[in-house]
């Protein structure tokens, strides 16, 4: 390897690990000083508000996937289930109840208690999730209710009508959320500080945006399966701050210098995948390998859209009027996030042109209604509009009891045999 590519190839996974260590040691810090944290989640995090308040910020969902990424996700989720929880909701909420009962003990390092709740109202989990926090310390929670997609003309473009009445109501929450934050957190709130963390904001999304553009080139640059949910968390648990500026900096860099060179993050790509749904992380890293030994590389996924927050629409807020632009990139992202949930027919058929994408794998999990209900209509409705080999495949996020690695396996063998089999009809056409 030429020294310029040992300096820059791989630099994003490296420095993501070591970003998010770092983080977490805050976290740490933070907990033993018994400071109380921001509770938020990925779709509407506001993170570069709450920065201005001096919040350490949870992301409880990110801490809840970690535990099943370092396989003890069935150990929390037999302990809240102990406690009353039901086998069938959210495995990250029953992680997290867990969690709270072990004092915010987590493989990874321990974390703050809430001092106070900020949610969207993009997954209804979320809601009755801030509530068991507010039953356990009695912190206040705060829930903005974001419009979501009901037309076509609510598009920026008109600017009036529906669209400036979302926006006005957005803003209107906004404000009370300040005064909470003051009251919460004894820290005034300083416009300044917003315009600098909404800077570094805008870096990370224009740069989020880039990135994933930058898998449109073969063979593609990264794995939006593993390598994605890095980046990703580095964006959402970073947002608005210096360092997640450079890191995003330094990742265009990165992809751009591979993209130039024809460097892959697979050997052989021999097919290209979009995934559609939330990992599989019991299984993280083989679950992946299960498609890359055939030679699939998963280019793009409604992942790193919705779990970003809809980050990837890039949104740049306009620091001459921060507050009104920091609404309307909240509904703007939030928006986008759940349209990628609910709505994902129109973006994937656009995807699949766009990235010459061969297959699409659907992923439904049990313990995510949000996420998962709906799916099969959804694949459904893209096999009526597109000539494209689809998956579906079953499993969870975080509960091993109902992951087979070997009936997986059968599957995503004989969809692969099926692609190969595509692949050769469609060289005889066109040859
Ligand atoms: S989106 Fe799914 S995984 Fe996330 S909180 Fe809602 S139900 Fe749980």
């Amino acid at each position: 390897m030429a020294s310029t590519e040992q300096g820059i190839v791989g630099r994003g996974n490296s420095e993501g690990a070591r970003l998010f260590r770092e983080w977490f040691d805050g976290l740490g810090a933070a907990a033993e000083a018994d400071r109380r944290a921001a509770y938020v989640f990925v779709m509407g995090s506001l993170a570069e508000l709450l920065r201005c308040f001096d919040f350490p910020i949870v992301f409880p969902e990110i801490n809840s996937l970690q535990t099943a990424v370092r396989h003890v996700a069935h150990e929390y989720l037999d302990e809240a289930e102990d406690y009353g929880y039901s086998p069938d909701i959210c495995g990250y909420v029953k992680a997290d109840v867990a969690t709270q009962l072990r004092g915010g003990q987590l493989p990874m390092g321990r974390i703050p208690k809430p001092g106070i709740a900020v949610l969207t109202n993009a997954c209804n989990t979320y809601v009755k999730w801030a509530e068991i926090w507010g039953r356990m310390y009695g912190m206040p929670t705060f829930v903005l209710d974001v419009p979501g997609s009901r037309a076509a003309d609510l598009s920026p473009s008109n600017g009036q009508g529906a669209y400036a009445n979302d926006l006005k109501y957005v803003l209107a929450q906004l404000r009370e959320l300040i005064e909470l934050c003051e009251q919460t957190s004894g820290v005034r709130f300083d416009i300044d500080r917003l315009r600098e963390s909404l800077d570094h904001a805008n870096t990370m999304s224009s740069g989020w945006a880039r990135v994933l553009e930058l898998n449109r080139s073969t063979p593609a640059v990264f794995s939006a399966l593993t390598d994605g949910t890095i980046f990703m968390g580095v964006s959402n648990t970073l947002r608005g701050s210096p360092e997640g500026a450079t890191y995003f900096t330094q990742l265009v860099e990165e992809l751009e210098y591979k993209q130039l060179h024809g460097i892959g993050t697979l050997t052989e790509e021999k097919y290209r995948l979009i995934f559609v749904g939330v990992p599989c992380y019991p299984m993280f890293r083989r679950f992946a390998e299960l498609f890359s030994e055939w030679g699939g590389s998963f280019v793009n996924s409604t992942y790193l859209w919705f779990a970003s927050g809809g980050s990837n629409i890039g949104y740049q807020y306009d620091l001459a009027r921060p507050l009104e632009s920091l609404a309307e990139g909240l509904m703007l992202s939030v928006r986008s996030a759940m349209d990628s949930m609910f709505f994902q027919t129109e973006p994937l058929l656009r995807m699949i042109k766009e990235f010459d994408v061969d297959g699409v794998v659907y992923h439904p999990i049990k313990s995510c209604r949000t996420v998962s209900t709906g799916l099969a209509d959804s694949r459904r409705d893209l096999m009526q509009r597109a000539d494209i080999a689809s998956l579906f495949i079953e499993s969870d996020m975080m509960d091993r009891r109902v992951v087979s690695e070997a009936q997986m396996k059968n599957r995503i063998d004989a969809f692969f045999e099926g692609l190969a089999t595509r692949k050769k009809q469609q060289a005889l056409v066109a040859g």
